[in-house]
């Protein structure tokens, strides 16, 4: 079987490590409970006045994340949120979680206004696969069949013959596989090396990378294990095969929530966002303990710490101010749209034959 994997710059990844600190450095300010009372109910009166509704991801602070419950909103993975806020009657979906998230929305609801609560939150998945030297690589290998995850940009997918999620990149890949097909796979190598050791495929890879995933540490992970002997180990495929390697249970952000819940265990070491931990808790019960995997921690050389410094940058306040003015609005040209409807329905369409509802990226 062959494997390689397409570098990207030392530019392009020293671009990527700046674009993080710099949105670390960007967290929303700490409100005091007056104001952070104030915001709550300042969004709720909008959210009925604009006819909108909150879409928010797992990995979002927990206050962002019981306020799009309370008010009829989605608390999900990226491809649950775009599917609630097409079904969702509102006009206006207003998304807390990164650009791909917004983008995704809109390439399902081209109809609807998408607001993005902050229009800086990225991920350096998508940094990491810019569209046109995408395209470049991607006509070099005409081919392969070529499979982008969830975590890219409107262009990329639109590039892509598939858009695929972490829980359907093992059947996709393996359906592909089984035709005699070889894969071209972006962005994420980690969660590629995983696919491609499950299925055994012919895969070509590009080389990003997510900051938190890959800066979880196997050697720490163990010894904690050691210290820990009764806690169970949750990983997602977007970490380093020796973490995962490690785990008791591998899976997206819906997979690892349940699996929270089905291993029954009471003490649980995590290799993902620590914003998952409130759905974690809300699933699998209160009492369950969550630790993070460890890093490299801080003031060394880790960049996020299981926190991902785009998704911290939702806060209360700014998704005020969106509500209150429209701003951070979702356009995409209405080529690359229907294009990239194309490869993502695609992959709703095989997810419904093979019996995966497509849930999740992360
Ligand atoms: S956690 Fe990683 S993959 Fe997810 S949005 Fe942040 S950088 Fe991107």
């Amino acid at each position: 079987m062959n494997i390689s994997i397409n570098g990207i710059s030392d530019q392009l990844k020293n671009e990527i490590r700046d674009a993080a600190l710099n949105a670390r450095s960007h967290r929303g300010a700490m409100l005091s409970a007056d104001q952070r009372e104030f915001y709550r109910e300042k969004i709720k009166k909008l959210l009925i006045e604009r006819d909108a509704v909150l879409v928010v991801h797992y990995y979002v602070d927990s206050e962002l994340q019981i306020l799009a419950e309370e008010t009829g909103g989605c608390v999900s993975d990226s491809l649950e949120m775009a599917r609630f806020g097409y079904e969702h009657p509102a006009s206006t979906v207003v998304v807390a979680g990164v650009k791909f998230m917004g983008e995704t929305a809109k390439i399902l609801s081209p109809e609807k206004k998408i607001l993005l609560v902050e229009d800086d939150a990225n991920c350096s998945l998508d940094l990491g696969c810019p569209a046109e030297q995408f395209s470049a690589f991607c006509d070099q290998h005409p081919d392969r069949e070529v499979i982008v995850y969830a975590n890219t940009s409107a262009a990329v997918k639109a590039r892509a013959d598939w858009v695929a999620t972490s829980s359907i990149a093992l059947k996709l890949i393996q359906h592909l596989h089984d035709q005699g097909k070889k894969v071209l796979w972006a962005p994420d190598k980690y969660l590629g090396d995983y696919v491609q050791r499950q299925t055994g495929a012919d895969m070509l890879m590009w080389d990003a990378a997510c900051v938190v995933h890959e800066e979880f540490k196997a050697d720490a992970l163990e010894a904690l294990k050691k210290q820990l002997p009764d806690a169970k180990v949750l990983v997602h495929p977007e970490s380093p095969a020796d973490v995962i390697a490690l785990a008791d249970a591998v899976g997206s952000t819906s997979q690892l929530i349940q699996a929270a819940k089905d291993l029954g265990a009471k003490k649980y070491i995590v290799a993902t966002e620590m914003g998952i931990y409130h759905k974690m808790k809300q699933v699998a019960g209160d009492d369950i303990e969550l630790m993070p995997a460890p890093t490299a921690g801080e003031g060394a050389t880790c960049e996020s710490c299981a926190n991902c410094p785009w998704m911290k940058m939702n806060d209360l306040e700014k998704m005020a101010d969106v509500l209150e003015n429209g701003g951070n609005e979702i356009l995409i040209d209405e080529n690359i749209r229907q294009q990239a409807e194309v490869s993502l329905k695609r992959m709703v369409e095989f997810g419904k034959k093979v019996g995966v509802t497509g849930r999740s990226s992360h």
